[in-house]
């Protein structure tokens, strides 16, 4: 999402919520599992003309998730932008130019990688996507999780994270840690959009991504000779 939001707010209150994977965590992932489920069949159940939550209104294209559907590593965003509502795939924008460099850095090509997002429909003028509407979409990003199975889920900005780790504690205060969601490693860090305003954050960042490539035995591309 390209709208201006606090990203990065100011330190956590010690009332925060802490971030827990819960003992009874494997209940709930047995709500959303779906046997011998496939990429088709979830896109499938979502259906062309989704109407589960409000999105439905404004929006132009249900915009899925792309890349591989045996990656190693999978990104999570928020929801479309204009530029995704109107192609039909996630971070194609500025935001999503900048994620692509982000991967391009780390070695990998866009297309080795999946990207997806909490939402599949983009939030009218960008605004951030509301309970209910996460609440009725994240059953799919479960299953696109759970069906590509990665080794690493980063989750880009705040809302794929509290999303994911179902918490509601600040993005500051666990950004870069290794955390895990069903198993999998998980990592946090700021959404591309957010780096767009605020460039030095983009430090921050390459260091978290620098811990996904170790994690994924991935070396630095070599510099071309001029
Ligand atoms: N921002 C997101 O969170 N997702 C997109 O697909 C594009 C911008």
């Amino acid at each position: 999402m390209l709208k201006a939001k606090p990203e990065a707010p100011a330190k956590p209150s010690p009332r925060s919520e802490p971030i827990v994977t819960s003992p009874d965590s494997s209940l709930f992932e047995a709500v959303d599992k779906v046997p011998d489920d496939t990429l088709p069949k979830i896109q499938q159940d979502i259906g062309p003309d989704c109407t589960r939550c409000k999105l439905h209104k404004a929006r132009h294209t249900i915009v899925f998730g792309d890349g591989s559907a045996t990656a190693r590593l999978v990104f999570v965003g928020e929801g479309p932008g204009a530029d995704e509502d109107a192609q039909g795939l996630p971070f194609v924008g500025r935001a999503g130019k900048l994620l692509t460099q982000m991967i391009e850095a780390m070695g990998l090509q866009r297309k080795e990688v999946y990207i997806c997002n909490v939402v599949k429909c983009r939030p009218p003028e960008n605004r951030t996507p509301e309970p209910d509407e996460v609440a009725a979409c994240s059953p799919y990003l479960h299953r696109q999780i759970d069906v590509i199975d990665p080794k690493v889920v980063v989750c880009l900005g705040a809302v794929a994270a509290k999303t994911l780790l179902n918490t509601t504690r600040g993005i500051s205060s666990f950004r870069g840690e290794w955390l895990e969601w069903r198993g999998r490693k998980l990592m946090a860090t700021y959404h591309p959009a957010y780096l767009l305003r605020n460039p030095p954050a983009k430090a921050d960042v390459w260091k978290d991504l620098q811990k996904v490539m170790a994690e994924l035995g991935l070396q630095l591309p070599k510099k071309k000779s001029p």
